[in-house]
């Protein structure tokens, strides 16, 4: 599309924003050139969203500029960064004016309201699919690792868990209820940026829960080599994903949905009674759900007292995979 691209670009990306780690050099050049403070560490990752895997077709190119930020800042929350420079490589089936002024509209809504400034990216034409690179700053040797949990930890999660797999549900059934918490959680993720920021000196491991909660909090207990023991009583959920797995008559579905896009973190026992996790725990924001032992994998302790081992061999898993997992 070269004769639009740079139409496209100047006209919807090149916006000036209050930025809080202003580029030396941003959109325009070869490269965008950025300065890491002497005191910091350089957090980077990159997340692609491609039409039909990860997002369903005809989705609202609002939502979708929004969303692919979204979980984007999702993985620099799950490491305690500061979101800073975001990069944004958009292939496009044709040049479309208005999806691209709604799309810019969303991403950079949500850019903006972290400070953080779009630096570069690449605008080519084929099948629709983005991909955005986000950077943020840690203090040097700070950051909120995988691996790191002890035995004796407690396990917590951040908002809701299963609430954005109902959401796909009811988005495949064309639900428009902009009201409905479930589908608000899917087509419009908030990421836990603060609460990642809040945690980087207390957590003892933390990831972000893209996959589904079971198969991200066994990423934790696999780089740390321990086990976990969570109880199912204590899973934070929706009234709408407690309905749907009374329906189902599967208490596991929430454990192997993806999209949360919350937190799954450990806090030494010690810290229970810390100001900070007091108040988050106290105001719903993250929930105490199990604990850390020896051993491995994840046992779920149901309602009823029965347990169940999480493990590869579990058919759940194994057959469940979303429309919309990150891991394809
Ligand atoms: P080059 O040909 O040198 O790779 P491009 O023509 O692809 O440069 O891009 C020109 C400038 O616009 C570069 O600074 C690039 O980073 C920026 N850019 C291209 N596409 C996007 C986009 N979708 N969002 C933000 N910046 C972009
Ligand atoms: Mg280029």
């Amino acid at each position: 599309m070269a004769l639009s691209e740079f139409t496209l670009i100047n006209q919807y990306f090149n916006k000036q924003v209050d930025a809080a780690f202003p580029a030396i050099l941003g959109i325009g050049d070869d490269c965008a050139l950025v300065d890491v403070p002497s005191n910091m560490q350089l957090a980077v990752s990159t997340d692609t969203l491609v039409e039909t895997v990860h997002f369903l077709s005809n989705s609202a190119p609002y939502l979708l500029g929004h969303k692919s930020l979204a979980v984007n800042l999702s993985d620099l929350s799950a490491m305690g960064a500061k979101p800073a420079w975001v990069s944004l490589a958009l292939t496009l089936p044709k040049a479309d004016d208005s999806w691209v002024k709604e799309f810019s509209k969303g991403f950079l809504s949500l850019a903006q309201s972290h400070s953080m400034q779009l630096i570069g990216g690449d605008t080519t034409q084929g099948p629709l699919s983005i991909s955005v690179t986000v950077m943020g700053l840690l203090p040097k040797g700070k950051a909120l690792k995988r691996s790191g949990t002890n035995v004796g930890d407690d396990v917590y999660v951040s908002g809701t868990i299963g609430s954005a797999g109902l959401g796909l549900i009811k988005a495949q059934q064309t639900a428009t209820d902009a009201l409905d918490e479930d589908l608000k959680q899917y087509l419009k993720p908030t990421p836990n940026i603060d609460l990642g920021e809040q945690l980087l000196p207390l957590a003892s491991a933390c990831i972000d829960v893209s996959d589904g909660l079971a198969a991200d909090l066994t990423h934790i207990l696999n780089a740390s080599g321990v086990a976990a023991r969570v109880f199912h009583k204590n899973l934070p959920m929706t009234e709408g994903v407690k309905e749907h797995i009374d329906e189902l008559q599967d208490a596991l579905w929430p454990y192997s949905t993806g999209d949360d896009y919350q937190l799954c973190f450990t806090l030494p026992k010690a810290l229970t009674k810390n100001k900070t996790i007091v108040e988050l725990t106290a105001n719903k924001s993250i929930t105490k759900i199990g604990s850390i032992e020896v051993g491995d994998g994840l046992i779920v302790v149901l309602p009823d007292g029965s347990e169940k081992a999480i493990d590869k061999g579990f058919q759940h898993f194994n057959s469940s995979v979303s429309e919309t997992s990150h891991d394809k």
